[in-house]
């Protein structure tokens, strides 16, 4: 068999996690909504109508608009 190697993926460029923050005079604020079942320090992932959590896979769906 020949070797089977897989292509390399382009590297898709992640979001730093200093994103989730933003920083009003000297205050440190979260701009992104935090897991309610990991607790705070794990954010979800926005999507176009809903959120994600990454690590326990919770999702919340967005109404309206
Ligand atoms: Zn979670």
């Amino acid at each position: 068999m020949a070797d089977d190697k897989k292509p390399a993926k382009p590297k898709t460029p992640r979001k730093a996690k200093k994103d989730c923050y933003k920083l009003e005079g000297d205050k440190l604020t979260r701009t992104k909504k935090h897991c309610p079942k990991c607790g705070p320090g794990v954010f979800m992932a926005e999507h176009a109508n809903r959120v994600s959590c990454g690590k326990c896979g919770y999702t919340e769906f967005r109404k309206g608009k």
